[in-house]
């Protein structure tokens, strides 16, 4: 048998996107650090030209000497979405192929990890005008709903959570921390969170506004904007055929991740040094499952944090998987956008 090239993958796929210079990273002195060089490749810290003339027409004498070696590293990946992808493009090449699998009864999980700015909630959320990939891929899951509509009944419920400081909350009914339960039936649930029954997409993209404007935002010394939660969006689909009365569920979960710019980028004193330790924690075990999965290991510390607790039921088996780097093009995020390549390089052997 010849495996296709999916099957031959596994059931992770990683992608990476880079994110457009701002208008004040712009400059000529700031350079970019990064270089697509296929679909499939992007070089990091790449080689610069040994052209005399490179810089702006200007000679430089000795720059060679003066300036440490580029890393000129390559990384390979499922696909890498240029400067110049829509919300649109990333959704075609990311998570549309999910639904399929979900409508199959598998469970699925969209992951965007980076640093703060690097451009996770533009990708997952969006704004109305240009509605991120959360929104785009409810958008097919109502489609393919309408066109089976004859053949099975469906409900379709969804919750929006945030895990921060290894505490879970619900977005769209703020209260007192919710607790994980394994349930026989359902796999991982959440006790006492709100569902909410959706029929089709016009009060989706308010709902998920709201839960993001509900997120705990921190202003931190590196960055006012900085998030330190994990945002988890889970849609619950339960299918039964008419025909037969066979039901199946399936469970779709999409991840903003908190930034994942180090603890000693954001300052340490007080309450905010437990929050990082506690954000490394969630992401440091997810990248743990990830990695012992990928190397077919039996035992999968799902126990380590909150987060994975959560997505135990939804990564490896025939769970489908998609992972979304998302990396700045500057120099001032060199050691960021490093990291970032190196934590998706990880995720991608499964
Ligand atoms: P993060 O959620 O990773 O902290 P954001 O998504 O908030 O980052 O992005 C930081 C800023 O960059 C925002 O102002 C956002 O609108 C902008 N941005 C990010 N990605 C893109 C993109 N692909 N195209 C245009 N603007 C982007
Ligand atoms: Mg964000």
């Amino acid at each position: 048998t010849v495996l296709s090239n999916t099957q031959s993958r596994g059931n992770i796929n990683v992608v990476v996107r880079v994110r457009p210079l701002h208008e004040k990273e712009n400059t000529s002195n700031n350079r970019n650090v990064i270089k697509i060089s296929n679909e499939h490749t992007v070089v990091f810290d790449p080689k610069e030209e040994d052209d005399p003339f490179f810089y702006h027409g200007v000679q430089q004498k000795n720059r060679d000497i003066m300036k440490r070696a580029n890393k000129n590293l390559s990384f390979s990946f499922d696909y890498v979405f240029n400067e110049d992808s829509s919300n649109e493009m990333v959704f075609e090449g990311s998570t549309k192929s999910l639904i399929d699998t979900l409508m199959k009864g598998y469970n699925c999980s969209v992951f965007v990890y980076g640093a703060t700015g690097a451009g996770k909630t533009h990708t997952m959320l969006g704004s109305q005008d240009d509605p991120g990939i959360t929104f785009l891929t409810l958008m097919e899951l109502f489609k393919q709903k309408e066109a089976l509509q004859n053949e099975r009944e469906f409900e379709i419920g969804m919750t929006y959570l945030e895990v921060y400081n290894e505490t879970v909350q619900d977005l769209l009914n703020p209260g007192t921390p919710l607790s994980l339960r394994e349930d026989a039936k359902y796999g991982v649930i959440v006790a006492g969170i709100k569902m909410h029954r959706i029929e089709d997409s016009n009060i989706l993209f308010d709902l998920l506004a709201q839960g993001n404007r509900n997120r705990t935002q921190h202003p931190t010394d590196a960055n006012t904007e900085s998030s330190r939660s994990h945002a988890v969006f889970q849609v619950y689909l339960r299918m039964k055929v008419k025909a037969s009365n066979e039901i199946s569920t399936s469970k779709l979960s999409m991840i903003d991740l908190a930034g994942s710019e180090r603890g000693a980028a954001t300052g340490f004193s007080g309450a905010r040094f437990t929050e990082g330790a506690n954000i490394n924690k969630s992401l440091l075990a997810l990248g743990n499952c990830i990695n012992s999965l990928a190397d077919g290991r039996k035992h999968i510390p799902y126990r380590d944090s909150k987060l994975t607790r959560l997505l135990k039921d939804s990564l490896g088996g025939n769970c489908q998987t998609v992972m979304i780097a998302n990396i700045s093009p500057s120099a001032l995020n060199y050691e960021d956008t490093y990291n970032t390549l190196k934590y998706a390089m990880r995720a991608k052997k499964i």
